[in-house]
């Protein structure tokens, strides 16, 4: 059995971006009210009295975005400091990073994933859903702040969309050649984007390793992550190629992972509700600490038999919560 040692933490459920796969400009989007997303004190309270007791050591940030939470830099601070923390890590879409990237690495972070999903400024602006003067370039200023105060790896995530971005996979590949850069191109999945998944589809990563294998070639990487990424490598490149394929492949059985929500559910499945806890009325309400450790690791013994898996008996049901909401 997996051992489920990893929490994704989501700071806030809002973003400065409306990514089309993520939150289509138009959609009918429900936010945590204020009042109900977990302050910081009781983040680091459920961190340190209720997770790590229950075996928790590894911590990704996410969103939303994470760098609009205020206070981010101290609340990467504190989890830093836990002597627990074997790793903390952030997932972002790079906007504010130009100007952050200093203060969190200093803050203790040292590994990011960035969202990257196109090269084109015109493809990226109608992928995040921004009209106007061009945000591409200050993510990539971002990117590069990251790089050169070092966080290392660097990660950049690309979803595929047919017809919208899938044209530049060689280009966004070749990102890896000749920087220590990690590419990981992700399936997109049908959560909370009915319109685009049924109108576009998705490309399996099968096809994007054939259409790179034709151009380069492609080995086995060394590194075989702890994620659900396979990782793969242009020969001779710096950097290496992951592909996150949970639409072709289901690997519910190596799933690791449960994800905090903003306003404090805590859920083991992303593709399902069964089990989800919410710590925040629990915690608010007054319950004692050891009775939601104890919550926790019940939840913990129940993941595998929670984790989704009506995949395997060819269900193709889209979903209505976001991945911004749930804490992707
Ligand atoms: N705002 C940050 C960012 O974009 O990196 C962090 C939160 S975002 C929800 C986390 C990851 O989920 C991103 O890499 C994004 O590309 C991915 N994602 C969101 N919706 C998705 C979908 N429908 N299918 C596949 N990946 C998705
Ligand atoms: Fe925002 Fe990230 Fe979702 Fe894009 S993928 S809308 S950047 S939360």
């Amino acid at each position: 059995m997996n051992q489920v040692d990893y929490l994704r933490i989501s700071l806030v459920d809002r973003c400065n971006f409306r990514c089309q796969y993520c939150m289509p400009e138009g959609a009918d989007l429900t936010y945590a009210l204020q009042q109900n997303v977990l302050t910081q004190d009781e983040l680091l309270l459920l961190l340190q009295d209720v997770f790590i007791p229950a075996g928790f050591t590894r911590f990704r940030l996410t969103g939303g975005e994470p760098l609009i939470r205020p206070g981010v830099v101290d609340i990467v601070r504190a989890i830093a400091q836990f002597p627990e923390t074997q790793d903390l890590s952030m997932t972002t879409n790079a906007f504010l990073l130009a100007e952050m990237a200093k203060d969190l690495y200093n803050a203790g972070l040292r590994r990011i994933n960035i969202s990257l999903d196109s090269l084109q400024p015109e493809v990226f602006d109608a992928i995040i859903g921004h009209h106007g003067r061009s945000r591409w370039q200050q993510v990539w200023d971002g990117i590069q702040e990251a790089y050169r105060v070092g966080f290392n790896p660097l990660k950049l995530n690309v979803v595929v969309i047919p017809g919208v971005n899938d044209q530049e996979v060689l280009d966004l590949a070749a990102l890896s050649l000749d920087r220590e850069w990690h590419v990981r191109f992700i399936e997109f999945m049908p959560i909370g984007n009915d319109y685009l998944f049924s109108d576009r589809g998705w490309v399996s990563s099968e096809d994007l390793r054939q259409r790179i294998r034709d151009r380069w070639g492609l080995t086995d990487g060394q590194v075989r992550g702890n994620g659900p990424a396979d990782v793969f490598k242009i020969p001779g490149a710096k950097g290496t190629l992951g592909f996150i394929s949970q639409m072709s492949e289901c690997f519910c059985d190596r799933c690791n992972r449960m994800r905090l929500s903003a306003d404090g559910w805590l859920r083991p499945c992303l593709l399902n509700e069964t089990g989800q806890l919410d710590l925040r009325t629990a915690l608010r309400s007054g319950v004692l600490l050891h009775e939601l450790r104890q919550q926790v690791r019940e939840l913990l013994m129940l993941k595998p038999e929670i984790n989704y898996k009506e995949r395997d008996s060819g269900t193709t049901g889209t979903y209505s919560r976001t991945m911004s909401q749930i804490g992707g």
